[in-house]
């Protein structure tokens, strides 16, 4: 799951992010650097009136940070080069002011045959994505790597189970909206950990049809005199669209979040936009009037249709609304689901707990092979999409509750009710020691621990290793091509029976 967010870093106005931008030379002739020279230097003040040291200095590429960053030795200290790829040398610039050292690329001398001219025309602005640079082969290695490093105390992982399409994934995309310096409507993403609106027309693994949507709003704005939202001033309307494109069944949500519930002409504008994209199912409007980086605020309107879309995911049908948290990659989570209800063996008997369980996917998918599921989320838009996902499949054995899965465990565990699998998919920040530690009070004879984080999965699995749990296995999907991110799904037994 892709649970990505910008980080609320705001920046004023809407400038275009200084790119690292450099010119790749394939056919440059290499050069061996035994060590890392320095060649030129240049002495400036910063603000702080401290004085800065700029040099120029020619390097090679030992290995990449998890952030896909090339590593680099330099004057005893180990620094990060963002689009650097190992073997490769490279001219770089160092700046030393204190005790900070900051090092960006000049020029790549020799190039890694690993090395690809990105397919985004924004790749080196948005940083969004972290690996368009590398080709398939480098990344697929590269997240193995990262994985069998992290997870080296308890096994070796399985091969990462890759894409064969590795674009156009994303089945949900928001863009945001904003003004030029001469005052034309741009439209666009934010450039990643910034607030600068990046104007683009395309991204490459976004889902193309949710491009074209927000590309026809972007155009509709002026005729129907709405204004960019503007995060600093609070001036404008029209904050973000989300559109949400159900793969199989064809069907599309558009979102238009704004900052007022008065939405002047809306009819017209649902009108045109539905003259202009019929295979649109239905369009709502989400009220966020907060300083906030969040996307959605708490109103929801719905202008047109259903207010929700319907997407098949092995075999069932799904309903997903505007909050509710759906796998933005479902050709990879078919994938990684069939690992997950493998790794249960699952007999028809079991108890199954679907922890942090969403729309209910896992766990409906889980009911036909288990005697019963029980499942906790915390999002109540996402519970009742659940309990609605369970009724329209014709599943009888399954409940879902709203709440704290920590919390919900705690009781069960206080109540000495059983459980014979635990599958958990919590988010980034991973789970809570109350939520694992009544894992160790229930005693399931499994739990199948499902994570877009294995840093923290890494944390969670090693309390449960020391409280009774051995792993037998890790399987590694991409669910992300393009980005460092990497899905994981590990099993664990208790040990002894
Ligand atoms: N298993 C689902 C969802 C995984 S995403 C799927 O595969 O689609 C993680 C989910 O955990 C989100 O739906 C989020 O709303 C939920 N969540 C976050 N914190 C939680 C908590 N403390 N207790 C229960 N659910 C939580």
């Amino acid at each position: 799951m892709n649970k990505r967010k910008n980080s609320a870093a705001k920046k004023s106005g809407i400038k275009r992010k200084q790119s690292n931008k450099f010119h790749s030379n394939k056919q440059s002739t290499p050069t061996t650097h035994k060590s890392n020279k320095s060649q030129g230097k240049n002495l400036t003040n910063n603000k702080r009136g401290r004085s800065k040291k700029t040099i120029t200095a020619e390097v090679t590429c030992t290995g990449l940070t998890k952030s896909g960053k090339g590593i680099i030795n330099w004057e005893g200290k180990q620094l990060e080069i963002e689009h650097l790829l190992p073997g490769e040398t490279a001219e770089i610039t160092v700046s030393t002011s204190g005790k900070q050292v900051d090092a960006a690329l000049k020029r790549v001398i020799t190039t890694s045959e690993n090395r690809v001219k990105p397919m985004c025309s924004y790749y080196y602005e948005c940083g969004g994505c972290q690996l368009q640079h590398m080709n398939e082969q480098a990344q697929k290695h590269f997240k193995q790597e990262t994985i069998e490093k992290l997870m080296k105390p308890f096994g070796k992982p399985e091969p990462i189970l890759t894409m064969d399409h590795p674009y156009d994934y994303r089945n949900k995309s928001h863009t945001t909206f904003g003004l030029n310096k001469d005052r034309q409507i741009i439209g666009g993403l934010y450039a990643q950990n910034s607030h600068q609106l990046i104007s683009m027309d395309r991204c490459l693994i976004h889902d193309p049809k949710a491009d074209e949507i927000w590309q026809t709003i972007k155009g509709m704005m002026k005729s129907f005199k709405i204004q960019p939202y503007n995060e600093d001033t609070g001036q404008g309307f029209l904050r973000h669209v989300l559109v949400k494109v159900g793969k199989v069944s064809g069907e599309i949500m558009v979102v238009l979040v704004v900052a007022s519930p008065v939405f002047k002409g809306k009819n017209n504008f649902v009108k045109a936009l539905r003259k202009a994209h019929p295979e649109i199912t239905t369009i709502l409007m989400n009220v966020n009037n907060r300083k906030t980086s969040m996307v959605l605020g708490d109103q929801e309107k719905v202008l047109f249709g259903k207010g929700t879309i319907t997407d098949t995911l092995c075999g069932l049908k799904f309903d997903i609304s505007a909050k509710s948290f759906y796998q933005i990659n479902p050709i990879q989570t078919e994938k990684l689901y069939a690992k997950a209800i493998e790794m249960a063996k699952l007999s028809g008997k079991e108890t199954v707990i679907d922890a942090y369980c969403g729309i209910g996917t896992i766990g409906l998918i889980a009911s036909q092979k288990a005697g019963k599921v029980i499942g906790v989320e915390l999002n109540k838009d996402a519970v009742r999409d659940a309990i609605r996902n369970s009724k329209r499949n014709g599943v009888k054995n399954a409940r879902f509750y709203q709440g704290d899965a920590g919390e919900f465990m705690v009781e069960m565990a206080a109540r000495g009710e059983k459980a014979d699998v635990v599958i958990m998919d919590p988010p980034r920040s991973g789970s809570d020691e109350a939520f694992l530690s009544s894992v160790v009070k229930l005693k399931p004879k499994r739990v199948i621990y499902v994570s877009c984080n294995p840093e923290t999965q890494v944390r969670d699995m090693k309390y449960l290793t020391k409280n009774g749990y051995e792993v037998k296995g890790i399987q590694p999907v991409d669910m992300f091509p393009q980005t460092v991110h990497v899905e994981t799904v590990a099993e664990m037994v208790l040990k002894g029976v």
